[in-house]
């Protein structure tokens, strides 16, 4: 299974961006408002509002950043701004706050105390509090460890043993590829004790980020997948029903009706 995606990039250049409203990759995007205030005495906030030109989609996200990340150019010695992004800057890199935060959203069916753990670790990462993200998504883990009673404790110091427990919500959600499950078990020093004892290190910013994409795929997939494909089945089997009612005389699909 290939895990690239979860590095994926909300921003890919000026132009292109991976919608996190209608899940389409590579497509057009404008810059349609920019407005910017004081965040302290001295450092100014800018943000950005971008809108889907996808059809049907046109949807708009909001970004912040404490750099002028659009293009300039100088017209009688003073700089001016095009309603574009510069070229050449990792502009997902110069954001630290996206809202929706990035391309897998975080659906209301995921249960809510993970879910705001994860958001907070993922602006805590954005702005750089690498403890803070850290600890924040570990939590995550075991809270969704513990929302599906998968916790299994080792006997002999009483603690929650990892690597146990990840595999028990494995074999609990056999519909989610097994690879989520085997990456997010190899995560080193969550398998430790030390982690109920604060005395562990906290990620670099690149291994947060990994980690916290990895834990909202596999969240993904527990949760929202398998409801995704219940409703398109109820939707077929809606359609069906009404397309054998239609072959019917019209005094018999009263009862088919019921059906749903
Ligand atoms: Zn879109």
């Amino acid at each position: 299974m290939d895990l690239s995606h979860l590095d994926k990039k909300y921003f890919i250049d000026p132009h292109k961006y991976n919608c996190p409203f209608c899940k389409r990759n590579h497509v057009s995007y404008s810059l349609i408002d920019k407005f910017a205030f004081h965040w302290g005495e001295n450092k100014v906030c800018h943000g950005y509002l971008i809108q889907c030109e996808s059809d049907g989609c046109e949807k708009v996200s909001m970004h912040l950043s404490f750099d002028e990340l659009r293009d300039s150019y100088a017209e009688y010695g003073r700089t001016k701004y095009r309603s574009r992004f510069a070229d050449g800057i990792d502009i997902d890199s110069k954001l630290f706050f996206s809202q929706p935060t990035s391309y897998f959203v975080l659906d209301n069916r995921i249960p809510e105390k993970v879910r705001e753990l994860v958001y907070e670790a993922e602006n805590s990462r954005k702005s750089n509090y690498l403890v803070g993200a850290s600890a924040c998504i570990r939590k995550a883990i075991y809270e969704l460890l513990e929302h599906e009673k998968t916790i299994i404790k080792n006997e002999k110091t009483g603690y929650a043993d990892y690597q146990e427990s990840i595999k028990a919500l494995k074999q609990k959600f056999p519909s989610v590829a097994p690879e989520l499950f085997d990456a997010l078990g190899h995560i080193q020093e969550m398998a430790s004790n030390q982690v109920h004892e604060g005395s562990w290190e906290a990620w670099d910013s690149k291994k947060l980020r990994f980690i916290i994409e990895l834990t909202k795929a596999t969240l993904h997939e527990i949760y929202v997948v398998p409801e995704e494909r219940k409703e398109r089945l109820g939707v077929l089997s809606q359609m069906r029903s009404a397309f054998s009612n239609s072959k019917k005389k019209p005094e018999e699909s009263g009862e088919e009706n019921n059906e749903k």
